[in-house]
């Protein structure tokens, strides 16, 4: 049952090597293990468990986990809240300079948003057949016509990810039904 907390636990202990050269699947790994803390964030608090970083120059700028619930806001998203505090942080709204990691492909709203403040590289981990804007269903973060493109690596650390939806979703399916 919570072996995707045993999971992401574990990842806490996932440092980068100081030595060797970091190579990118490795940090993509780091800062999504970052992202999955977010989301069990968001796990603990009844929310959907999605969680987002914002990296720049192998920095993290930003960290939120989705908000829905507590701030009664549909647009509370992970994504929405870490491109507003990563904007706040660099005092600027074009984030080209930045890459965001999230837990689960982002849905359109959010892929607008990618698309708006020209972030460049959206990592994300599960897929999103249904909903999904990074490529799942509709593929916004690079669609023809609109002013930036975004470059997309999904399904980094997706099984984790996944899991963890599947936990919180399982479980409230089993709280309606008793
Ligand atoms: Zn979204």
């Amino acid at each position: 049952m919570f072996t995707t907390m045993e999971i992401i636990l574990r990842d806490e202990t996932l440092e980068p090597p100081e030595e060797d050269p970091i190579i990118d699947l490795q940090s993509d790994a780091y800062f999504m293990g970052q992202a999955l803390r977010q989301a069990l964030k968001a796990y603990e608090a009844e929310e959907v468990p999605i969680g987002a970083v914002v990296v720049k120059g192998g920095r993290i700028i930003a960290r939120a986990s989705n908000l829905v619930e507590t701030l009664k806001d549909a647009t509370a998203h992970a994504e929405m809240l870490a491109i507003t505090q990563a904007e706040n942080a660099i005092g600027d709204w074009r984030l080209n300079e930045c890459d965001l990691y999230v837990t689960k492909e982002p849905c359109p709203m959010c892929a607008g948003a990618l698309v708006n403040s020209r972030v460049r590289r959206v990592i994300f981990g599960c897929h999103d057949p249904r909903g999904g804007a990074a490529g799942g269903s509709i593929n916004i973060l690079q669609m023809v016509g609109l002013s930036h493109r975004c470059e997309i690596t999904g399904g980094v650390m997706g099984e984790e990810s996944g899991q963890l939806l599947k936990t919180f979703f399982g479980e409230r399916r089993g709280n309606t039904e008793s």
